[in-house]
């Protein structure tokens, strides 16, 4: 018997990536993470102009579970600025997130997509979302289903009330309201991990971002 979650989800990402062509992205619907991944090995990474020498990531766990990291980690053509290294003082973190804000390549996720192929995005402290925005010369996004949402309202409540406490809760070292309730508290916390948002109605240039969406499951 056919799958029909499946098909219901890819039927809806398939209007998804329509939308988001008409608002100027690049997209794809892919069946899982492991599609992702080969689609940007063997078709997105080798036509980006020019090729990209640097590159650089938002904290995402859909583009963890692709392993496309670690494939360019091994690749001796791009350098990788590793933002993330829990090993490096916080500062140091904070410099290479701003000069990954000039790489050639910038991947990532998103908070949510909408139906009408809109990206909504929270960030703490915006390197993802000034990535996604401007500067780097290609971006590159990696969304499960879970996050497409049917409009922005809905995508702002979803974030709020599902993406950001379970978040919190991922970071152990955050002591922030919502981790202990599981609801949003509009907390003051020098921690809050709510601090700016962005809607991106369409990708400038056209083309510059490009969205991969994928039919399963991955990310808050
Ligand atoms: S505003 Fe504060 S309480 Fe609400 S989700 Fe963000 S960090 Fe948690």
């Amino acid at each position: 018997m056919a799958d029909y979650r499946e098909k219901f989800w890819r039927l809806r990402l398939e209007a998804c990536r329509k939308a988001l062509e008409r608002n100027h992205f690049a997209a794809w619907v892919v069946p899982s993470v492991r599609e992702a991944r080969d689609l940007f090995r063997e078709q997105i990474l080798p036509n980006l102009t020019p090729a990209p020498r640097t590159a650089s990531w938002g904290d995402s766990q859909t583009l963890h579970a692709t392993g496309i990291l670690d494939e360019i980690r091994r690749n001796p053509e791009i350098e990788l600025i590793e933002t993330f290294d829990p090993a490096v003082p916080r500062e140091t973190l904070i410099e290479r997130r701003r000069q990954a804000l000039l790489v050639d390549l910038f991947l990532t996720g998103s908070s949510a997509v909408t139906e009408a192929g809109q990206l909504v995005n929270l960030d703490m402290i915006g390197n993802r979302i000034g990535g996604i925005t401007f500067g780097p010369r290609h971006v590159v996004l990696f969304i499960g289903r879970n996050k497409l949402t049917g409009n922005i309202e809905e995508a702002m409540r979803r974030i709020k009330q599902v993406s950001a406490p379970l978040n919190a809760m991922r970071h152990e070292g955050f002591k922030l309201p919502c981790a202990a309730t599981g609801r949003c508290m509009d907390c003051d916390s020098p921690q809050r991990i709510c601090n700016t948002w962005s809607i991106t109605e369409k990708s400038y240039p056209k083309g510059r971002i490009r969205v991969i969406l994928i039919n399963e499951d991955h990310g808050l």
